[in-house]
């Protein structure tokens, strides 16, 4: 379903128009493809739970998905191996070191949580599948399904950080001298190289938003993308560990639960009312696009999309989505 309110609309369009000024951060460099994005790239979507959609600007524009995947392939762990296995295998807590910090519990070795580095390859070792290529086409299929279409690999920015990702590599064998990860390392670093180099636009990060806004259900195609069960687990990562170091200012301030990637993109969670995606490659200090999160933020205070509000909203998100100010014109 196409967006069908011309006030949603003309509102996104002119939160694009107001932050496609600001022209502050930086592109992210220090995978060398990731370089080559265009700073003004500035694309917005919104989709509600009922596959409403609205977009602006680069939308379609498609970029590597980098850290956001690490979300979704949590949720593919925990449906593949259960919850309780998959958290004595990594834990929730939020960290302040940084995404990519070679640090685990001192106590049981568990990485930190799903959304950093470490974590990350930890869930991505949990994902099933007979071979590599099973592994990835398992995890391409859990994509698929949040989108509703079937997505590449960026394969440059993929050997670009096979390449070059000596970090990540030590993480992944410290966490094999803790048995902490099963012996395929490799293959399971070149999934995790690969899930990241996934290619994505912000339609689509604003569908897999909707979807988890939606109990698991893609709005537009009616897929299940992941068991209801675990959408809690997904979402409550996202909030307080999705935005690098500063996700607890993040739940503080905006408090849409949401995760970011080093590509520009961020996709972000009103549970029970709408997914937000958007991408602009400029980043700040944190890692975050800078653009994206004034668009976050814009969203949350105006229709009060914080989880915790409990405040009147500025803009009423259902006369909006509606398109009818009806009686509220003229008052
Ligand atoms: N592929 C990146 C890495 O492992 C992910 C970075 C990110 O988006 O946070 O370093």
């Amino acid at each position: 379903m196409d967006a069908d309110s011309p006030l949603f609309d003309a509102y996104l369009r002119d939160v694009h128009q107001r932050y496609a000024a600001i022209d502050d951060g930086k592109v992210a460099d220090y995978i060398p493809e990731l370089a080559l994005a265009k700073p003004e790239w500035f694309g917005l979507c919104v989709v509600t739970k009922d596959g409403q959609c609205f977009e602006v600007g680069d939308s379609r524009q498609l970029f590597t998905i980098q850290s956001i995947a690490k979300a979704f392939v949590y949720g593919l762990a925990l449906e593949d191996c259960g919850r309780e296995y998959v958290n004595r295998r990594v834990s929730v807590e939020p960290t302040g070191e940084a995404f990519n910090a070679i640090v685990l519990d001192e106590v049981t070795n568990r990485p930190y949580n799903p959304m950093v580095n470490a974590g990350a390859i930890a869930t991505t070792d949990l994902v099933q599948g007979k071979d590599a290529v099973e592994r990835l086409k398992r995890m391409l299929d859990m994509f698929e399904r949040y989108t509703g279409r079937s997505h590449d690999i960026n394969v440059p920015v993929f050997l670009s950080e096979k390449t070059t990702g000596h970090r990540n590599r030590a993480i992944a064998y410290l966490m094999l001298n803790f048995g902490m990860v099963t012996p395929r390392i490799d293959e399971t670093l070149d999934l995790y190289f690969q899930q990241c180099a996934i290619l994505v636009n912000a339609h689509d990060l604003a569908m897999m938003a909707a979807t988890l806004a939606n109990g698991g259900v893609n709005p537009v195609t009616g897929v299940r993308a992941i068991d209801s069960q675990y959408v809690k687990d997904v979402i409550s990562v996202m909030l307080t560990c999705g935005m690098y170091d500063y996700s607890g200012e993040w739940a503080y301030h905006i408090g849409i639960p949401a995760k970011s990637g080093v590509g520009g993109g961020i996709t972000a969670v009103s549970p029970n009312k709408l997914g937000i995606g958007t991408f602009s490659p400029r980043l700040d200090s944190k890692g975050n696009s800078v653009r994206g999160s004034r668009v976050c933020q814009a969203l949350s205070e105006d229709f009060s999309l914080h989880v915790f509000s409990v405040e009147q909203a500025k803009l009423d998100l259902d006369v909006y989505l509606r398109g009818d100010l009806g009686d509220r014109s003229s008052s």
